[in-house]
């Protein structure tokens, strides 16, 4: 059994971005509004990340890394959003089997906060001998994931890892789309060892702000709002797109569904369509989408690792979208 929840545990968690995504995700869930992420070889050697959200209380600490065990299936009520949320409560549980974990958490009604260690799913002394209850420490008020040695005890995926700058990149790419959506959040990035921070962004700034501070002001000078909702088919979209007297060099679309970056490409074929009748070729756009659809139309969020996401009527919605972007770019190219 622990062979097979290691390889599971490896499907779900494939490189270092994976385990981020999963505990950005869970910061934001508990009403952070402060973000703060430490790497070290790209995220192998160290993954931290430090919230001040609302913590685990410490009778919740020794099953936190069982797999199943969330807090947060109330939001999924009845089966079919059950279904289409399956991926729910696996996420330290899985990380817990391939590295090194420690969680250190103090809820507000705490008179101090708790460090707990964990390994394949179980709280684990800090020492061999020592005792594995979790252990009264200072600290204040949210929680503190440290992953360390990811895949160290799975050889081979841990050797498929060329370089750390790589997998820095797409780590930076992550917090750099959280950062983007999550108004009333300030997030920040660091390599070990550096003295300055890779990101950084303010919780008051507004959208085109963030974009600012990550992307630049180049592409933040040349936005254009665009809204657009259906009920029939369940949606709300809004967003910011570059126009159509500016382009980039790739095509950048920063796409979340109900609060989780996701990837599709059908949005992405369908955006690069609309830019094609106003962007000169070899000129791509720039869109930050944020799409929310009811729970269940859509399957996100399924797996940290799949890219795709489904949801019911997708080509109307993909084409409502893009109408209202079209809408926008020939009103400023006109
Ligand atoms: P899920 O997010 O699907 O519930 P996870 O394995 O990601 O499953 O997390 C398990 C549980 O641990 C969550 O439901 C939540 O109660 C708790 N948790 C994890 N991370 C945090 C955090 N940063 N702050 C507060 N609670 C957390
Ligand atoms: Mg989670």
């Amino acid at each position: 059994p622990d062979v097979v929840n290691k390889i599971a545990a490896g499907e779900i968690i494939v490189a270092p971005m994976h385990a981020l995504k999963e505990l950005i995700e869970n910061a934001v869930d508990a009403g952070s509004t402060s973000i703060e992420v430490l790497i070290k070889e790209g995220g192998l050697k160290l993954l931290q990340i430090t919230d001040n959200g609302h913590g685990i209380d410490r009778d919740d600490l020794p099953i936190l890394c069982e797999r199943f065990t969330t807090s947060k299936l109330k939001e999924f009520e009845d089966l079919t959003s059950i279904g289409t949320y399956g991926f729910r409560g696996e996420a330290l549980a899985s990380i817990s089997h391939i590295a090194h974990l420690t969680v250190t958490t103090k809820t507000a009604g705490s008179s101090c906060a708790w460090r707990a260690h964990y390994g394949d799913g179980k709280l684990i002394p800090a020492k061999p001998g020592q005792n594995a209850a979790p252990k009264a420490t200072a600290g204040r008020g949210g929680t503190q994931i440290t992953v360390e040695d990811l895949f160290y005890n799975v050889p081979t995926r841990r050797r498929a890892f060329r370089s750390a700058s790589e997998e820095y990149a797409k780590i930076l790419d992550v917090v750099g789309r959280y950062a983007v959506h999550c108004s009333g959040v300030a997030f920040s990035c660091r390599k070990h060892g550096d003295s300055g921070v890779s990101i950084s962004t303010p919780v008051s700034a507004n959208t085109v702000d963030r974009i600012r501070q990550i992307h630049g002001s180049a592409v933040a000078n040349e936005l254009v709002e665009f809204k657009t909702e259906d009920t029939k088919f369940g949606f709300r979209a809004s967003g910011l797109a570059t126009n159509a007297n500016y382009h980039v060099k790739k095509t950048v679309i920063l796409l979340f569904i109900n609060h989780r970056a996701v990837e599709s490409t059908a949005v992405k074929r369908a955006v690069e369509q609309t830019y094609s009748a106003f962007l000169p070729k070899g000129g791509h756009p720039f869109v930050y989408l944020d799409l929310e659809i009811e729970p269940n139309r859509v399957d996100v969020n399924v797996h940290p690792t799949k890219r795709e996401v489904n949801f019911l009527n997708e080509d109307e919605i993909i084409e409502l979208v893009c109408t209202e972007i079209r809408s926008k770019l020939a009103e400023v190219d006109s």
